[in-house]
Order: C-alpha cells, then sequence, then structure tokens
C-alpha cells in the first residue's frame, strides 16, 4: 500500500495531530475491511484466477512455475486487450506452454445468472461469483451516441443503510475482490463483443465506469484501487482515469488517498446539506459531519476546473428539495469546482419517500444554476428492470458465523 503524506498545511501541533487521527481511522476502515474479505482466487482444483492479480503478482505467479517474467506481458495482453479466456487462443504462446498454463491457472469471468435489457435498452446483469454470493452491474448506454457507462458495484450489500436506498436494506455480506470488480466489467464487455479493447480515443461502448452500483466503494478501498489500476493499464483495457468516477457516501480518511493513488473523479452522495437531516437520511454523517466532508472535497487532489467533483443530490418530496436547502447547497460548496447532479427518487418495493415534483425539481436546479454549477437532472434509466440508482438489492444473505447452536 502507497504511503499517503497529509496536505500541505501549516506544521502546527493541530493539524500534526489531526494527521494523525486520520492515519488512525484509515488503519481502522482497512482492518475492518479486511473482515469481509472474498474468497482466495484458487478454485477447488488447486487451478489459480489470473484476472484481478496485478502484474508483480502475475509475474510472481509465472515464477513459481518456473516461467520467466516476460510472459507477464504476453499474458496480460492476451487476457486485457484481447479479451481472451482460453489459453489456446493465445497464438503467440507456444503450445506445450498453453497446456502447461491451463493446468495451473484460469481466467474467469463471473457468471450471468439473468440479464435483462430495459424497454430505453438499459442493461443489468445479476453476477454469481464462485462462492455463489451475487451483484448486480448495469450497463447504461448514451441515448445519443455509440457509448456508455458501467455502473459495478463494490460489495455485496452495504453496510451503511442510507433510508432511501434499496442496498441499504442488504445487510454487508462481504467485499468484492479485485478479480470480481474487473471481471463485472469484462463480463458486460462479453456481452456487447467489445473485444479487443478499442485504444486512444477510438470510440467504444463501455467507454465509463461509474464505481455507484452496490455497496460503498470506500470501504472495500484496497480491492477498488487494484481493481482500477488493472482496468487503466494502457497495454490492457486502457481506460483513463478521467472516465472513472467513485461514488461514496462520505467516507472521509479513504478519499485523499483514493485522489493521490488513483486520481479517479470524485462523486459524493451529498442529499442533505444540515446535519440533523443528513444524520436520518445518510447516517454515516453521524461519523463524518458535512463541514468536515465539504472540507475534504476541498483538498481532494485529483479535482480542478476540467474534472469537477460531483455532488448527488436525491430529491425527495418534502424532506430535502426546498428552495432554501438549494441556497443552502450552493452556500455550501462555493468555489470548489464542481457539479451538482440532481437525482429524481426512484421507488423500490417497500420504499416510502416520494420523488420531488417536476416544479419543484426545476426551481431548485435553477437556483444551483444561477449559483454558476451546472446542475444536470439525472434522467432515471431502466426503471422498468429495477436498474435505476439505488435499485439494486441481491438475495444473497450473510452466512451465520460463529452463532451458538
Ligand atoms: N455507496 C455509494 C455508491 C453507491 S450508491 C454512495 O452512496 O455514494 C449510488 C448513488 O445512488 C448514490 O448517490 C445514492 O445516494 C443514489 N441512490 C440511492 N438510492 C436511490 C434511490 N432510491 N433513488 C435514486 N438514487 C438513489
Ligand atoms: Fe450504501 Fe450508498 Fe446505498 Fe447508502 S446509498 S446504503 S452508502 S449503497
Amino acid at each position: 500500500m502507497t504511503a499517503v503524506s497529509a496536505p500541505a498545511t501549516q506544521h502546527t501541533a493541530d493539524t500534526g495531530l489531526a494527521a494523525a487521527l486520520t492515519d488512525a481511522e484509515r488503519q481502522r476502515i482497512l482492518a475492518k475491511s479486511a473482515l469481509f474479505a472474498p474468497p482466495s482466487g484458487v478454485l477447488p482444483d488447486g487451478r489459480r484466477e489470473l484476472v484481478g492479480l496485478s502484474r508483480e503478482e502475475m509475474t510472481q505467479a509465472l515464477l513459481e512455475i518456473g516461467e520467466k517474467p516476460f510472459r507477464t506481458k504476453q499474458l496480460w495482453h492476451w487476457i486485457y486487450h484481447q479479451g481472451v479466456t482460453d489459453f489456446e487462443r493465445m497464438s503467440s504462446i507456444a503450445r506445450p506452454l498453453q497446456a502447461k498454463l491451463a493446468e495451473r491457472f484460469v481466467i474467469g469471468r463471473p457468471e450471468a445468472a439473468t440479464v435483462q435489457t430495459s424497454n430505453d435498452d438499459t442493461r443489468k446483469f445479476l453476477f454469481r461469483f464462485r462462492d455463489g454470493q451475487e451483484a448486480e452491474t448495469v450497463y447504461i448506454p448514451d441515448r445519443r451516441e455509440d457509448r456508455g457507462a458501467v455502473c459495478i458495484s463494490s460489495q455485496v450489500g452495504c453496510t451503511l443503510s442510507c433510508t432511501f436506498c434499496h442496498t441499504g436494506t442488504q445487510k454487508l455480506v462481504r467485499n468484492l475482490g479485485a478479480a470480481e470488480i474487473v471481471g463485472q466489467f469484462m463480463a458486460a464487455r462479453d456481452s456487447y463483443g467489445e473485444w479487443p479493447s478499442p485504444r486512444g480515443e477510438t470510440p467504444r461502448l463501455l467507454s465509463t465506469i461509474v464505481l455507484m452500483g452496490m455497496g460503498e466503494p470506500l470501504y472495500n478501498y484496497e480491492n477498488i484501487a487494484k481493481a482500477m489500476k488493472i482496468i487503466m493499464d494502457g497495454e490492457g483495457i486502457g481506460l483513463s482515469r478521467r472516465r472513472i468516477t467513485l461514488s461514496t457516501s462520505g467516507v472521509i480518511p479513504m478519499m485523499d488517498q483514493c485522489g493521490s493513488e488513483l486520481g479517479i473523479n470524485l462523486a459524493i452522495s451529498l442529499h442533505a446539506v444540515r446535519n440533523d437531516l443528513r444524520d436520518e437520511i445518510v447516517p454515516l454523517n453521524r461519523k463524518y459531519p458535512i463541514e468536515e466532508l465539504i472540507a475534504a472535497c476541498r483538498r481532494y487532489p485529483a479535482a480542478s476546473n476540467a474534472r469537477r467533483i460531483t455532488f448527488e443530490y436525491i430529491m425527495l418530496r418534502g424532506i430535502n428539495d426546498s428552495e432554501a436547502d438549494a441556497r443552502e447547497l450552493v452556500r455550501l460548496i462555493a468555489g470548489i469546482p464542481a457539479k451538482v447532479n440532481l437525482i429524481p427518487f426512484n421507488p423500490w418495493p417497500g420504499s416510502s419517500y416520494k420523488p420531488s415534483t417536476r416544479e419543484q425539481l426545476a426551481k431548485f436546479a435553477q437556483i444551483v444554476m444561477d449559483a454558476g454549477f451546472a446542475s444536470p437532472i439525472r434522467m432515471p434509466r431502466g426503471r422498468d428492470i429495477l436498474a435505476a440508482c439505488g435499485q439494486l438489492r441481491t438475495e444473497s444473505q450473510r452466512e451465520r458465523r460463529n452463532q451458538p447452536a
């Protein structure tokens, strides 16, 4: 894990203490995250999964079977550029070595248990992993151009329980591993036949990633970071960090590290501008309140005028959608290179909120716009197949461990 230095500030005793506290908190989060680790990448027959290994790990795995490090570059190309899952198709590798690799390794994909395509062409995949756990991934094609976003899950379930979110009603089962995170993207690509990876500016259908599916990505930081580094590697999938956005409900201690280590775009699930309301609808706010969250956004290393932070704001009728709320919102984020994404509430079975009226949405958006922030309204996509924001949930359940009989 790369060490991250504290943001440049005056070296007073206070800032030193704050940095030490943040560091301790970060260690605590990483340790807790390890308790929900995914299963190992070794199959019952002893073969090892290659997807999800860093280049260094792949080289190590090859050395262990007596192969030279330069093979990593070859394998990486076949796996991540060509999208090949069968060693026999690796034509630059001699047959005997192909057979040896197939005996020791596997290049897997999560199994698509169901695939549903919405009447607006949004496609939702329910992926089943090796241990039977499941998570959902959504491909949202652009309405006008041949490109689109893949919304990727980071956990099975979520520890947080935002009151408007369907995933939040499902307990955290476990974190997804790097292989499962990269695997969601690769399997979605299989579904559109988008291999080999389009290079550079060549148009591609699966052109952006939003880490906005099930779970809190900053509570599974190490697997997310490993997966994103694989996806950004220029000799493979080669997606630019500018095309990846991570959404967090506000896990402040991990935000700096995400910005300096990955440099990807950040989206903040803000949803309320007063601590009393945010405490209620985004309970993580009790730990990391609004002022601290906004301060962490101001120092986010990868933000600039060209790469603005997105504030996501779900519009709940009569709860957080008043004009006073809109004015407070623009006061809070003044000076941050930001845009505000207004999200109409998407209902799910058992939810009790109502979406804001069109008029209220328009009034709210106007105030934000007048203050100089872009305020696109996120059109719900895939509602008919429960694929829209906040509608994802699976039947996966946490096994009862260490429970008395
Ligand atoms: N845990 C992370 C990422 C996943 S949620 C986070 O909370 O940011 C992705 C986005 O969907 C968040 O902005 C979330 O607040 C929003 N969302 C959740 N439930 C929703 C619903 N019912 N309707 C619309 N958006 C919702
Ligand atoms: Fe978890 Fe995000 Fe849903 Fe909140 S909105 S419960 S953090 S997935």
